[in-house]
């Protein structure tokens, strides 16, 4: 039996772990932390159910199969009707995403001359080069008003990254691929549409009952003493026949294994585990992961002006008098997140456009945040007799992948759980410098 090491018990170690174990591979998963799961993280306090990490995921195959084998299926929640609407920030208001033809033609969220220029993207001519940052293509393609209002706001949502930083290839593949496929995103997305089979309730979003770490925590269970927690891997060398995996497991786990699969930030890589190849790596320890903050603010419902009638709101860098990435209104997604009376909002900070807010004291942080929202949504800003701030919680270091992605040539393998294209999978089990026996994995797929 191929025996394996999995480096991490994110979604993506834990995912790489369940498909290698169902080809009837021996797997054994390494973890630098106590807990399973990485940037997955529910915690309840106060009578608010908080989540460091994601607030949703989206469906897939794979991932509805994940959630019905592990018997999560009753505990799955759909998003309220109410969250179906999404907010911009232009001119320091809230507009809302339109999500119709009518509202897209009469959206004061871009003018009419960037209304004009959108719909001119069917003549824009093809890309010559072979990559190019989002900004540049979304620029050329749709014009700069929705790279400005649509796209810029998306990726601070999306990967806390910047778009002039970004590959579009990496980030936003099948953007890349309607351009290459139909010479247009229009034409492209509407052919698609046309001729998918992809019913709606199949992409639809959602999360768990008691929060999404149930699904970490519930693969770890069924992996019987195969995952090691508080176990860092400190290097990965090749050896004739496989890797020589040197971790921190007290528990007698082996050390040798046929091959490897890097399910860690790439970054540590550099940082803290010695990589023992000949290709050149640094490609790999080139993909900045931008440091973000995450607060989870309780509020009471009276005290918020706004009405929060939908998922939460999102900010582009050209509100540059706004500091907060967005706010997702994560007890209007979702009702059971607070306690009857109350609201909670995610709250988001820093990422690649204010990586300095990373170095923030805790009271200066909230109050950066509660300074937007009381802009925004009429929270109360500041703290004393009406307080109603209920629970707060920070997380450093919420990192997320981005900047361009190593080349392929160099790309180590590490599984990715591929929430942009809605699916968890393994996506690049590709021959690599980590994995010298990838045919054995290749079949995985
Ligand atoms: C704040 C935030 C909000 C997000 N919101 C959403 C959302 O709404 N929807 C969505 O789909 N996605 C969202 N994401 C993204 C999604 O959570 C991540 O893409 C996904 O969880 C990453 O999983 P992963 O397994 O690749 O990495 P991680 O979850 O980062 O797991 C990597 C693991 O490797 C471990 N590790 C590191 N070094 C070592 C070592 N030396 N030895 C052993 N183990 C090591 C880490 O401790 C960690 O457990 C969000 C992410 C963040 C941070």
């Amino acid at each position: 039996m191929p025996t394996v090491a999995v480096i991490g018990t994110g979604i993506a170690g834990l995912t790489a772990a369940h498909v290698l174990r169902e080809a009837e591979h021996e797997v054994h998963v390494f973890e630098k932390k106590k807990r399973p799961g990485g940037a997955i993280r529910s915690e309840r306090q106060d009578g608010f159910l908080v989540e460091h990490g994601p607030n949703t995921v989206r469906s897939s195959t794979l991932l509805d199969r994940l959630i019905a084998e592990y018997g999560l299926a009753e505990k799955r929640l759909t998003p309220t009707d109410a969250a179906g609407r999404r907010y911009v920030v232009r001119d320091g208001r809230l507009v809302p995403v339109p999500s119709s033809l009518r509202e897209a033609i009469t959206t004061p969220l871009l003018s009419a001359r960037g209304k004009l220029r959108l719909l001119a993207e069917p003549f824009q001519p093809k890309a010559r080069a072979s990559d190019e940052s989002v900004a540049a293509f979304v620029r050329r393609r749709l014009g700069p008003e929705v790279l400005r209002y649509a796209v810029d706001p998306f990726v601070a949502g999306v990967f806390a990254g910047d778009p002039e930083a970004l590959s579009v290839r990496h980030a936003f593949p099948q953007l890349w691929r309607l351009e290459q496929e139909h010479g247009s995103l229009l034409m492209g997305a509407l052919r698609s549409r046309s001729s998918s089979d992809t019913d709606e309730d199949s992409r639809s979003i959602f999360s768990l009952r008691g929060g999404l770490q149930a699904l970490p925590n519930a693969m770890v269970q069924s992996m019987e003493g195969r995952v090691h927690l508080e176990a860092p891997v400190r290097s990965l060398r090749p050896t004739g026949e496989g890797w020589r995996v040197e971790h921190g497991s007290a528990g007698g786990a082996p050390n040798r294994f046929e091959a490897a699969v890097f399910a860690a930030p790439l970054h540590a890589l550099g940082d803290s585990i010695d990589l023992d190849v000949s290709a050149d790596p640094s490609p790999i320890r080139n993909v900045r992961y931008p440091p973000m903050t995450v607060l989870a603010l309780g509020f009471r419902r009276e005290d918020v002006a706004h009405p929060l009638d939908g998922f939460g709101v999102l900010v582009p860098s050209a509100e540059d008098d706004v500091r907060i990435l967005g706010a997702v209104f994560s007890s209007v997604i979702f009702g059971n997140r607070a306690p009857a009376g109350h609201v909670l909002l995610t709250v988001f900070l820093g990422g690649a456009r204010h990586p300095d807010s990373f170095k923030l004291g805790d009271a200066a942080l909230v109050q950066r945040a509660r300074s937007d929202l009381e802009r925004l949504l009429g929270v109360p800003s500041r703290l004393g007799g009406q307080l109603s701030q209920r629970r707060l919680r920070k997380r450093r270091g919420g990192l997320r992948r981005t900047g361009r992605t190593a080349s392929p040539e160099t790309t180590v393998t590490f599984a990715i759980f591929d929430y942009r294209s809605s699916s968890v999978s393994l996506r690049t089990i590709r021959q690599s410098p980590l994995v010298n026996r990838h045919s054995q994995i290749a079949n995985c797929r």
